[in-house]
């Protein structure tokens, strides 16, 4: 580590000018809890760090329109609290509770969870099952594109070192009410990461269940959309619908683990999260 360079960027024009010079020698630093970890163990090969922290533009949570807009630099601390994250993306909230330590959440962000993008990530979850966007920024461009895609598309390329993600947009549900939580399979140790994860979404009207998603985390690279389960939640009730929603989220274990050594244990598993997450939505006693 010798030869590392830090420059702390005062804007994130700066920031993503020092990104374009430095080119594959450089990388952002929020809170450090992945970078420093990463460069210590001879990971990561970065030459120049470019010190993001101190942006106070990246640390804005807000509503515009019709999205929550959560800016990259908020800390799992800050996401855990804030009353409109709680209101309008309660998973999200409740994940970043989660997270490590109390060390690890004051200084781990959001945007470092998207940039590590580790399969364990606990943000990804409550990010798909919530359909929130991630918005991307390079020198000459801005693009935004959707949590799977992004996740898919950062996993597949690593995604070049010259992208910043500013903010990530979480569309605010349209219906009369609604129900989001998170759920967690993992050691009863602070600092375990998660085995396994669930984020469920329900919408109501008339007290009725009108829409739902129903995610799983930490089980392959990326969060997998559990097919069938809306329908489920949509239709049945009480044994019928724990049956149903179990059934949907074991295939969906299965699909994603294939013969990894985890699955026959995480396709057991998954049974006590959907419960949880059912009856925390209050969909069953
Ligand atoms: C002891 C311990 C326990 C942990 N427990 C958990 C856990 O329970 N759940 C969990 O999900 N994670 C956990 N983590 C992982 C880590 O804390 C998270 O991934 C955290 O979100 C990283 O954020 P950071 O700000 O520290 O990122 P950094 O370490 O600063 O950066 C991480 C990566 O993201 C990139 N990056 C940072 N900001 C941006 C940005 N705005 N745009 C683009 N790229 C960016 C960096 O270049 C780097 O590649 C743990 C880590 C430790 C050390």
């Amino acid at each position: 580590m010798d030869d590392l360079v830090y420059t702390r960027a005062t804007s994130i024009d700066e920031a993503l000018s020092l990104l374009d010079r430095h080119g594959s020698k450089a990388q952002l630093l929020a809170g450090g809890t992945d970078v420093v970890v990463g460069l210590r163990e001879g990971r990561l090969a970065a030459r120049v760090l470019v010190g993001i922290e101190a942006l106070e533009g990246l640390r804005e949570i807000r509503v515009d329109g019709g999205d929550l807009e959560i800016g990259a630099g908020v800390t799992f601390t800050t996401l855990a609290g804030d009353p409109l994250v709680r209101e309008l993306a309660p998973a999200l909230a409740e994940a970043a509770s989660l997270v490590g330590s109390p060390q690890v959440r004051n200084r781990g962000t959001l945007g470092g969870n998207l940039g590590t993008a580790s399969p364990a990530g606990d943000t990804f979850a409550p990010l798909l099952a919530h359909e929130a966007r991630v918005s991307l920024l390079s020198r000459d461009s801005r693009r935004t594109l959707s949590i799977d895609k992004y996740l898919t598309y950062r996993q597949a390329t690593c995604v070049e070192r010259q992208n910043l993600i500013d903010r990530v947009l979480v569309p605010i549900p349209r219906e009369a009410a609604f129900r989001s939580v998170f759920v967690r399979l993992g050691r009863r140790n602070a600092l375990a990461v998660s085995r396994m994860n669930l984020a469920l979404l329900v919408a109501f009207e008339a007290e009725r269940p009108v829409r739902a998603r129903m995610v799983l985390g930490a089980v392959g690279l990326v969060p997998v959309l559990v097919d069938g389960a809306e329908k489920e939640i949509l239709t049945e009730r009480g044994n019928e619908l724990v049956r149903g929603t179990v059934g949907c989220a074991a295939a969906a274990v299965a699909g994603s683990l294939g013969d990894r050594p985890s699955a026959p244990y995480k396709t057991r598993a998954v049974e006590s999260l959907v419960r949880e997450g059912l009856r925390r939505c209050g969909l069953i006693d």
